[in-house]
């Protein structure tokens, strides 16, 4: 099935929505190791907190950021314009233009510049975050081995 615009607003309409998604990517089942003297290291559950990009241990509430150690921690660019732009790189393919990245998420040039630039050195892993789901979709032409390659 293609994986349309009208889906990938669905699947992702906010900014928590695209933090979730990291977050079942990097914890699989909101599942990991809380350090805190609680919990001394145990896998716990964690859930999210409103209006912050962190989320909180079941048990004893300390804190994990999902976004420590991605492109996205110190970007003042919200997940949502990145999560698009992802998408339009996922559809169209790398040799997008970053003007037309600009014309789609409303960035200006320079920021749809950079994004374009590092959404293009995300490892593979990262960047199925989103595109893994396309990539089923869409029939690539390209081998595989090729694509491993340039990613690493
Ligand atoms: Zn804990």
């Amino acid at each position: 099935m293609h994986y349309s615009r009208k889906l990938f607003e669905r699947d992702f309409p906010t900014d928590e929505a695209c933090l979730q998604r990291i977050m079942e990517m990097r914890f699989p089942g909101n599942m990991a190791r809380c350090d805190s003297e609680t919990c001394g290291g145990v896998l716990r559950k964690h859930h999210q907190v409103s209006g912050r990009t962190a989320y909180a241990c079941h048990c004893c509430g300390r804190h994990l950021y999902p976004l420590v150690g991605t492109v996205f921690e110190r970007s003042s660019t919200s997940l949502l314009t990145w999560f698009r732009a992802m998408y339009l790189v996922g559809i169209i393919g790398p040799h997008i233009s970053a003007k037309q990245i600009q014309r789609e998420t409303g960035v200006t040039y320079k920021t749809a510049w950079r994004m374009l630039r590092l959404i293009r050195t995300l490892p593979r892993r990262g960047r199925s975050i989103l595109i893994r789901r396309l990539r089923r979709s869409r029939r690539s032409s390209r081998p595989r081995s090729r694509l491993r390659k340039r990613n690493r």
